[in-house]
């Protein structure tokens, strides 16, 4: 089923780009979190982590390096929280894999 971030992809719904290439989109939290608070997906139609594979090896790997590049370029390379809400009850909203990517604020652990 499609989501709100497939529209995003296909530009159906507006997004704040900060980051694009051939396999993922990076885009500002409508609800920020902290003050740098960027969604980070693959074009792939994942649901979520659980619901790649050996596959997706190779994406999963991308998506971390473009999260650190992506942080840096924001000004947060130095201090930032990934986090990855995996099923409903993890907190997880929308059903397309996202990293958030969080920074400019110190956090706590663990996580509420
Ligand atoms: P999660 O709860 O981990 O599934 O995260 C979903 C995130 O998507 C939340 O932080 C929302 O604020 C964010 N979100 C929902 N709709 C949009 C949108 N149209 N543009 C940007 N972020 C969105």
């Amino acid at each position: 089923m499609a989501t709100i971030f497939d529209k995003i992809i296909a530009r159906e719904l507006p997004a704040d780009v900060v980051y694009e290439d051939e396999l993922c989109l990076a885009f500002r939290d409508i609800n920020p979190q902290a003050p740098v608070h960027v969604l980070l997906i693959p074009k792939k139609p994942l649901v979520d982590l659980a619901d790649a594979t050996a596959g997706d090896q190779a994406l999963l790997g991308h998506l971390l390096l473009v999260a650190a590049k992506v942080a840096d370029e924001l000004g947060i390379g130095g201090a930032f929280r990934l986090n990855v809400n995996n099923g409903a009850s993890a907190g997880q909203s929308v059903f397309h894999l996202h990293l958030h990517i969080l920074g400019g604020r110190a956090f706590s652990w663990p996580p509420g």
